[in-house]
């Protein structure tokens, strides 16, 4: 038929949850149909069409991109270059081991309590330590613990952004950012990235004529490019937003994950006035699954996230922040940091070596300094969506460039993870990848 079995089954899933089909074991999957179900029950009433009681934001957020990411992100049959996650093999479960007996040892531990909003006091004050060291001094109660980072641009766009308002981001950007404003019902516009990060010169003219109240940047390792804004351009964007009043959102997940190349500073070091909003996460240094992240701003902006979080979770996993308190204060992170570098770097190196051992024609990337991500062009005209169904044939996936872009730009580009495939899968899958861009280009 052409198409490939997970679409059908993410299909099926789909219709499952619209209560559209129902699967039963050794009978399969099959069509509910309304009408019969109310002929056999004689009732003046039927199931309510779910879809018409969706409100506008929820329609508006009606993109299963993630979900699907993820679904593949944990099968074992595809050589995974999509997701971002760490690799297993350097997780660190035995410091995490001793923590969690710890936590089960007494009946009715701290771990298994509620904490505040805001976030367990001592692991804010273990933050606001591991911030000095990323240069930015602040106190814990200008952090916020987040349940991972995402949650802090969803928050916000809750607090700063009304339907209707312009949020500048830069492109390519990071999917999930695109899709929390785009839910929001704000206006996105993009600021094109160069070699030296977001074009601050295009942005001045932006800022002039859209009159944004937020700009939303990866300066260090974006992603999905890998690129760092220069020095020069940081200090430039942050006079413009003091000139231009506008608000600056810094995501960064990946500073601390730095192969080479200069430790830039982060925005928010070099902010005297707090107009920059701090974001990071524990997801790409620890694990994802651990969802523990954190906003580090002035305190009027720690108090309004709060009010926000309050009513999505009333705070992060208590045993998640726990754990991440004791790893921080146990002198586990620093050697812990050095190891994924170590690590990640070879694995980089791998992905590069056999992009370049037998190269294709029009192929060509951005070796990353840091980060978790490798950012191809491909060769030109290649239909990106045949190269995605050919590569999955091939058991291979990744992540398309127009998942990173507005209005359906960046089709000529792919973004390959190369943290979490192991260093033997590596090698296969590039194999893969080129076979399936040489099969894309001769049809
Ligand atoms: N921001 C960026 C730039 C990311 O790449 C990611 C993870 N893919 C996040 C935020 C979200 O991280 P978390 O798991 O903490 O929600």
């Amino acid at each position: 038929l052409g198409i490939n079995r997970s679409t059908v089954l993410a299909a099926y899933r789909e219709l499952k949850a619209d209560g559209l089909v129902d699967s039963h074991v050794g009978r399969g999957t099959m069509v509910l149909s309304v009408m019969s179900e109310v002929t056999e029950s004689h009732s003046e009433f039927e199931a309510p069409l779910y879809t018409q009681f969706f409100s506008r934001m929820s329609e508006r957020a009606n993109d299963p991109f993630l979900r699907d990411l993820l679904v593949m992100a944990n099968r074992e049959d595809v050589i995974s270059f999509s997701a971002g996650i760490s690799a297993v093999e350097t997780d660190p479960v035995e410091a995490f081991r001793g923590i969690e007996e710890e936590i089960v040892r007494q009946p009715y531990h701290e771990a298994l309590k509620h904490t505040p909003t805001e976030g367990f006091w001592s692991l804010r004050e273990a933050i606001s330590d591991l911030m000095q060291k990323r240069g930015v001094s602040c106190t814990p109660d200008e952090i916020l613990v987040l349940s991972g980072s995402q949650q802090g641009i969803d928050i916000a766009a809750r607090v700063f952004l009304d339907p209707g308002d312009v949020v500048i981001i830069e492109e390519p950007s990071f999917f999930s950012a695109m899709q929390i404003f785009n839910a929001a019902g704000t206006r996105i516009v993009g600021v094109p990235v160069d070699d030296q990060g977001m074009r601050v010169d295009v942005l001045e003219h932006l800022l002039q004529r859209y009159k944004p109240k937020l700009i939303y940047t990866m300066p260090t390792y974006q992603n999905p490019s890998g690129i760092s804004m220069s020095l020069e351009r940081r200090r430039r964007l942050l006079e413009l937003a003091y000139r231009r009043k506008v608000l600056i959102i810094e995501d960064d997940p990946y500073s601390e994950i730095r192969y080479e190349g200069p430790r830039r500073p982060t925005l928010k070091e070099l902010d005297p006035y707090g107009y920059v909003i701090y974001l990071s996460t524990f997801s790409k240094i620890l694990f994802p699954g651990i969802r523990i992240g954190w906003m580090a701003a002035a305190r009027p902006v720690v108090h309004q996230f709060a009010m926000i979080k309050q009513l999505q979770d009333l705070h992060a996993n208590s045993i998640s922040q726990w754990i991440v308190e004791r790893f921080l204060r146990s002198g586990s992170y620093e050697p812990h940091v050095k190891r994924i570098c170590e690590e990640y770097r070879i694995k980089r190196d791998i992905m590069l070596d056999a992009l370049m051992d037998g190269p294709i024609a029009g192929l060509e990337w951005v070796k990353p300094m840091g980060g978790y991500y490798l950012w191809c062009k491909l060769p030109e005209g290649i239909p990106h969506m045949s190269l995605l169904v050919n590569a999955a044939e091939r058991g291979v996936s990744f992540v398309p460039g127009t998942a990173f872009y507005l209005n359906g730009r960046g089709g000529q580009y792919m973004r390959l993870n190369f943290t979490y495939p192991s260093r033997e899968d590596i090698p296969k899958g590039i194999e893969g990848l080129k076979e399936a861009i040489a099969v894309t280009l001769n049809k």
